[in-house]
């Protein structure tokens, strides 16, 4: 059987589906081994689909579209919606819209709070058994007592809490990173406290309260070193981070409103430390924070475009391009990073999931080639290699590739 085998497979070797796929490879026989591999469908758990509410920036169509063509057969999307999913009626505007237009596997974040304002604590309780947690992404929960409550009710419910941390009181108008891009250039900075101060502040409310707890985009070595921290003290933490920390840093910025996200690109030394994370298993997994906004929002340039990035397209190709390439990441441990970890932690199951690609092809990244509806990529003109030539999701081709 092994020698019939012509593409590599990176599937989990104790997966149902890969015993059948294995069994079934010679189907595959076309393919030259090295050229072409088989993935288990990539799971991102921070995406911004933007329905309801802003389908101006991207559809539930659009949104899962370009997933599948990043070869993901499964998304967690935030909340910051229109109506916020705070209650069960909101939550099932959105879980029709899911129902109608999408064609990969979409779970749900309820808000912590009634429309992600950090007051009163949104229904945590009604919506729990439609969602995968709980989330004010885009915002941090300022108030301590208020998250503490969130932590509570969320470990009764049985469901983590999923933190974007940011102290409002450290912004003082800033947009980029406090580096030195901002200082050349007469910008207003970011500084890292603002991230980390807030994700220490949680930390201490876990370990009172017990709750799962997963923060959201870290970018700041110190985040990484107090993560690395709870994590050998047992708390029940896990983090991400978006491709874009890891491949570049603020000496990449331009003065384009695509190199706007929050948190901001920060330093070389921040970045070095987010690698020694992935390579350690202090970052537990990647995800894009795929934020779609309109070509006008994303035109004002750094101090007035709107913050956030697209990223689901050509997060496999510039991460295997620019880490796995290079040695800095095994194929195995990126295949963690997408898939296998994020499943587990969310208790996302892998079904007849997959993609192919073609890691040979080289081109350049082309926002006008784009599925999603935004076009504001930091990668704009990169050179990558890696293309996705067809995804199948719950045993359905949902995209492939055309020449
Ligand atoms: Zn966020």
């Amino acid at each position: 059987m092994a020698d019939s085998v012509k593409a590599k497979i990176y599937f989990p070797s104790q997966n149902a589906f890969f015993q059948q796929v294995s069994a079934r490879i010679s189907r595959f026989s076309v393919f030259n081994s090295s050229r072409f591999a088989i993935f288990p469908g990539f799971c991102d758990v921070h995406v911004h689909f933007r329905e309801p509410g802003f389908s101006y920036k991207e559809t539930m169509e659009t949104g899962s579209a370009a997933s599948a063509r990043g070869g993901y057969t499964a998304v967690c999307t935030m909340p910051n919606l229109n109506p916020v999913p705070d209650s069960l009626p909101h939550l099932q505007q959105q879980l029709e819209r899911i129902r109608e237009g999408a064609c990969i596997h979409v779970y749900p974040y309820g808000a912590i709070t009634v429309g992600e304002k950090g007051e009163a604590l949104a229904d945590l309780e009604g919506m729990a058994s439609h969602v995968v947690g709980f989330s004010d992404d885009g915002r941090g929960v300022q108030d301590t007592q208020r998250m503490r409550q969130a932590m509570e009710l969320a470990k009764s419910l049985g469901k983590p809490i999923v933190a974007h941390c940011e102290d409002n009181s450290l912004l003082r108008g800033g947009y980029i990173h406090a580096g030195t891009y901002a200082a050349l250039h007469g910008h207003r900075g970011i500084c890292s406290e603002s991230e980390w101060g807030q994700i220490a502040r949680d930390l201490e409310l876990v370990r009172e309260t017990g709750c799962s707890y997963h923060v959201c985009h870290i970018s700041t070595k110190e985040s990484v070193a107090i993560i690395r921290q709870a994590k050998a003290q047992g708390l029940d933490v896990t983090c991400e981070t978006g491709p874009h920390y890891l491949v570049m840093d603020d000496s990449f910025l331009q003065e384009d409103g695509r190199f706007k996200m929050n948190p901001p690109l920060r330093d070389k030394s921040d970045r070095e430390a987010l690698i020694a994370g992935i390579q350690d298993g202090t970052i537990d997994m990647i995800a894009t924070d795929h934020a779609p906004h309109s070509a006008e929002e994303k035109a004002r340039g750094l101090e007035k475009s709107a913050f956030g990035v697209v990223g689901i397209e050509t997060a496999f190709p510039i991460l295997y391009t620019y880490l796995v390439k290079p040695g800095i990441l095994t194929m195995e441990r990126l295949v963690e990073l997408l898939c296998t970890v994020p499943r587990q932690r969310f208790g996302i199951p892998l079904g007849e999931d997959f993609s192919i690609w073609d890691l040979d092809a080289q081109y350049k990244i082309d926002p006008d080639d784009f599925l999603s509806m935004g076009k504001a990529s930091p990668f704009t003109g990169w050179e990558v290699q890696g293309r996705c030539m067809t995804t199948v999701c719950g045993g359905k081709p949902v995209y492939t590739y055309h020449i």
